[in-house]
């Protein structure tokens, strides 16, 4: 298991480019004070091995290059790219092939992909097609992840409702990112989600949350419902060997007492 912390590119780089909604999602700003050197080590000696870079939907080849030098002086690989939260609705091929080159340039050898992006376009076999090409053209893993319920998604299934979610990962070929809060909180059970499923996950997203349509997420560990403890000791006991990233809106005492709570189930 590699652990790993949700990053930002706005956060990182301190820029802005976003529109307001990114900027809400950009929460929290974990590299905004203090010195970056700093933050880099407090977050080594918690555990954290890597970043899963949030892109936004205006990031461009310039500000990834700015990131492989913070990659580089920090080492601090990045591990994984998630899709810009803007476009999940919306990913076309062209977003795609943008994404995996990010990727393939920082290294990754993750691309994270909300559900509906994939799911949308089932019977679209050159989209399909043309992703799994990129899969081995830039040596990069297309995980897909389950949505939370919301007003949204309600009435599509396959985005949060098991086992129609992993069904359709394991139907169209694609690794499982496991969100465990929305899994919990769209009424799913953590535990029965991994005995199901436990050779197609690639990535763990990790929060803690309530149960529950209204239900807070994305929550330091320990301040939701989600029994963690037996959580992570079950993923251990499965031996995974995939990604673990913390996704948590809080201050970065919150991000390190949590990344400390992993590591301590699995050192
Ligand atoms: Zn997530």
């Amino acid at each position: 298991m590699q652990l790993s912390l949700s990053v930002n590119i706005n956060d990182l780089l301190h820029t802005d480019k976003t529109n307001l909604f990114e900027r809400w999602a950009a929460r929290p700003r974990v590299f905004s004070s203090g010195s970056m050197q700093d933050t880099f080590t407090q977050l080594k000696q918690a555990g954290i091995q890597g970043m899963e870079l949030v892109v936004v939907e205006r990031t461009t080849d310039a500000d990834i290059a700015a990131v492989l030098a913070i990659v580089e002086q920090y080492k601090m690989p990045v591990l994984s790219i998630h899709m810009p939260l803007v476009k999940t609705f919306s990913l076309g091929l062209k977003d795609i092939a943008v994404l995996v080159r990010f990727a393939q340039r920082l290294s990754a050898k993750l691309l994270i992909l909300h559900c509906p992006a994939i799911f949308k376009k089932t019977n679209d076999k050159d989209f399909i097609g043309s992703i799994k090409q990129y899969e081995d053209i830039y040596k990069v893993k297309v995980v897909i992840e389950n949505m939370e319920k919301s007003v949204v998604t309600f009435y599509e299934k396959n985005y949060w409702k098991e086992p129609y979610f992993s069904g359709m990962c394991k139907q169209m070929g694609f690794a499982i990112n496991l969100d465990v809060c929305h899994l919990v909180q769209s009424g799913g059970n953590e535990e029965t989600f991994l005995k199901d499923n436990i050779q197609y996950i690639a990535g763990i997203h990790l929060s803690d949350s309530g149960v529950g349509f209204w239900a807070k997420q994305h929550l330091a560990l320990g301040d939701g419902e989600i029994p963690m403890i037996s959580f992570l000791q079950d993923v251990r006991n499965r031996n995974y060997k995939g990604v673990i990233t913390l996704e948590i809106r809080g201050d970065v005492e919150s991000i390190l007492s949590s990344a400390r709570m992993v590591q301590n189930i699995f050192v």
